[in-house]
């Protein structure tokens, strides 16, 4: 019973024209019909039929050995127990991943979308198919199911007629498959709009019964040619249902409206005789000015060459194309003509040059139409660098090729990503860092407890758009992290070049910065490092030249600040008492802020002590005097500090180097060591105020080995 179908089929492929291997075919076809075996077509028939016409409609397009093999088998992988593998091992492994493309594209789910959806879904196909030998064949398996489409349920009808207008009579177009094209579109508006359908269909019948004219037309141009010595063929067409019915639905015309509706084609041998067929049809009938359109001279991207011409004849508009035979045969085969010559049937073509030539032309020529998509569509592998998955809605996002899961969520919606908590490709869970392919369904599982993204995203993601979106989050959400964070990681960093804030003015070293980043304050440059805004290797470089050179100001001696002269019994006013010589007590060395009393020695002046000095216990009250600190800025006092510390060999190298970085003037020191191997070290230093006297004590407190810093 399959002996008739297949024989039937290599008959075919016998007066194909192309050189196929019999035996071969014959041995795939009777492989899927055992595998088949037992499956019906919706119609009734057995299911081999499929296979076997779809094998039929490549081979009208002259396509390869491999591609015809794939084609028998195109099914097999998916309906049956047959593997990839299977495949590989009995035909060929090229064999196996062309039937494997076809496999995985079948798989893609269409639901009716929005153009930009729709362009998306068609680039997912032919990034998928990596090979276009995987598209014809899905074209060709599509193409007999809509010839078959009348014994499916009317939601199907619907469904694949809508999918085939939308996806892949565009492919075809792009292809450049005329042919094929047309045909889809046809067959799907039958289903789509069948009504319409048959109204175009009796109108045209009806105008081409009534339509002697035409024949006249034809008789004119044949008998032009003849005079001319042309050998021509000429062709007669008229416009696919579909763009008839496009027109009339898009510019609101009625059938009678449309005066292309009738087309002429002639076609010559050489290129040179298209232009004389051209003057010819403009001597003989009147030309439309506006309406010629030299596609030899500028190609269309699919490479389609013709001359184009609308002209009018006893009111009667109507389209004349002339082109070659070689010309023409682009124009029906589209991309597969490119086959048509590798597989051998013609010996040497130039096409191939052609093709790189159209190619070329391509490059320089961008103003062409749609170059940009040709050329998209003819090299598969330009997707290279992008990866097409779908939701489980299946709204398709396009993203970098090597983009994760976390990517994905946030191409989705910000709040997907923030919201993450996992990931399930085509329905398995999988790692954060899982990278997508071609053609996956991704679902990104969610949580309102999800406590946000993780810093570690900011390494996982490939996208700018999820990093920006990941950093706003941080941004916003973790201010206090944040500044923890980047004081961390700053302070880490400075340490490792050195850098020592405590030993120059803090904000003088970061005031560039801050304006540099526009930030406010400190906490918004820590911030900023946090959620990664700001890198600190771009501002480490800023801050190390910086710092040396403020440090290098304090250490030059030729740049140090002028002193203030100091007058050490200056600062304190004595209240009733004017321009009488005041000294500081030596015993309690009082600083401004302290609170201090007037002694009134005899013909000394007055010496200012702390109000808490023992020495002025038992003093007659009427020696002592009311006296205030004066308010002046340049005024150093001396002070005492007693300091404990555990010794050793450069403790006092450390204590002279702070006090030398802070500027303060030492006046005295000594050393003493106490009995448990500790040393009690006495400073006597200028300082501005008992505030000033505070910073120096904390700062002294923080050396190392230092036990206690207290005022003597
Ligand atoms: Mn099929």
């Amino acid at each position: 019973m399959y002996e008739t179908l297949i024989n039937e089929f290599l008959q075919t492929a016998e007066e194909s024209g192309v050189r196929y291997n019999t035996d071969k075919l014959r041995d795939a076809a009777e492989f899927a019909a055992e595998m088949h075996h037992g499956q019906l077509r919706k119609s009734g028939e057995p299911y081999l039929i499929h296979p076997l016409e779809v094998g039929k409609i490549l081979m009208s397009y002259g396509m390869d050995e491999a591609c015809i093999i794939a084609s028998l088998l195109h099914d097999v992988v998916e309906d049956t127990e047959v593997t990839k593998e299977d495949v590989a091992q009995r035909y060929s492994p090229e064999i196996a991943e062309l039937v494997d493309g076809v496999t995985k594209l079948g798989r893609i789910n269409y639901t009716s979308k929005e153009e930009q959806q729709v362009e998306n879904l068609r680039k997912m196909l032919l990034a998928m198919a990596k090979d276009i030998r995987v598209i014809m064949i899905k074209l060709a398996d599509r193409l007999h199911n809509m010839r078959t489409l009348e014994y499916q349920t009317e939601d199907k009808k619907r469904m694949k007629a809508i999918e085939t207008l939308e996806v892949y009579a565009p492919l075809a177009h792009r292809l450049g498959i005329q042919n094929l094209k047309s045909e889809l579109e046809d067959t799907a508006l039958k289903y789509i709009d069948p009504i319409g359908y048959e109204e175009i269909v009796n109108d045209l019948e009806v105008f081409h019964e009534n339509n002697e004219r035409f024949t006249r037309i034809k008789k004119m141009i044949t008998e032009s040619l003849e005079r001319e010595g042309i050998k021509a063929t000429i062709e007669s067409r008229i416009k696919h249902i579909y763009s008839i019915y496009r027109k009339m639905f898009k510019q609101n015309k009625e059938f009678d409206e449309i005066y292309d509706l009738y087309a002429f084609r002639i076609i010559v041998d050489k290129t040179t005789e298209c232009y004389n067929v051209l003057g010819l049809m403009h001597d003989l009938f009147t030309a439309i000015p506006g309406r010629l359109k030299d596609y030899i001279a500028t190609p269309k991207p699919n490479m389609y060459q013709s001359l184009h011409t609308t002209v009018s004849f006893e009111g009667y508009l109507f389209e004349i194309q002339v082109r070659t035979q070689e010309m023409h045969r682009i124009a029906e085969l589209g991309i597969a003509a490119h086959w048509k010559y590798k597989t051998g049937r013609i010996g040497k073509d130039p096409l191939d040059e052609k093709l790189s030539w159209v190619r070329k032309l391509l490059e320089v020529q961008s103003d062409v139409n749609d170059a940009d998509d040709f050329m998209k569509t003819f090299k598969i592998d330009l997707f290279a660098d992008q990866v097409f998955v779908s939701t489980p809605k299946g709204d398709i996002i396009t993203l970098h090729a090597d983009s994760t899961v976390i990517d994905f969520a946030y191409a989705i919606h910000t709040q997907v990503g923030n919201k993450m908590i996992g990931a399930k490709i085509n329905g398995r869970i999988v790692e954060l860092t899982s990278r997508m392919q071609n053609g996956d369904v991704v679902e990104i599982l969610t949580s309102d407890t999800s406590g946000g993204p993780s810093r570690d995203w900011l390494n996982l993601v490939k996208t700018n758009e999820a990093k920006a979106k990941i950093r706003q989050w941080f941004k916003k959400e973790k201010r206090e992290e944040n500044i923890q964070q980047g004081r961390a990681d700053l302070d880490r960093e400075m340490r490792r070049s050195l850098i020592n804030v405590a030993n120059v003015d803090e904000k003088e070293l970061f005031a560039p910065i801050l304006s540099r980043y526009g930030l406010e304050t400190q906490d918004d440059l820590y911030a900023a490092i946090g959620y990664g805004a700001v890198s600190i290797s771009k501002i480490l470089p800023k801050l190390k030249v910086d710092y040396s050179r403020m440090i290098r100001k304090q250490t030059e001696p030729e740049q140090q600040v002028v002193r203030p002269v100091r007058k050490t019994t200056g600062g304190v006013v004595v209240d009733d008492i004017d321009n009488c010589l005041v000294r500081l007590a030596g015993c309690c060395v009082p600083v401004p802020g302290d609170e201090i009393v007037g002694f009134i020695t005899r013909g000394n002046g007055v010496t200012v002590h702390q109000a808490s000095c023992p020495h002025l216990k038992g003093i007659e009250p009427g020696r002592l005097v009311k006296v205030h600190w004066e308010e002046a800025e340049n005024e150093y006092f001396n002070a005492a500090l007693t300091l404990d510390a555990l010794n050793r060999i450069d403790l006092m190298a450390d204590i002279s180097s702070a006090l030398a970085q802070m500027h303060i003037m030492t006046r005295g020191l000594s050393m003493q060591q106490m009995p448990h191997g500790d040393v009690r070290v006495v400073l006597n230093i200028e300082v501005h105020s008992l505030s000033h006297l505070e910073i120096v004590a904390k700062r002294l407190r923080k050396l190392k080995d230092v036990l206690k810093v207290e005022r003597s």
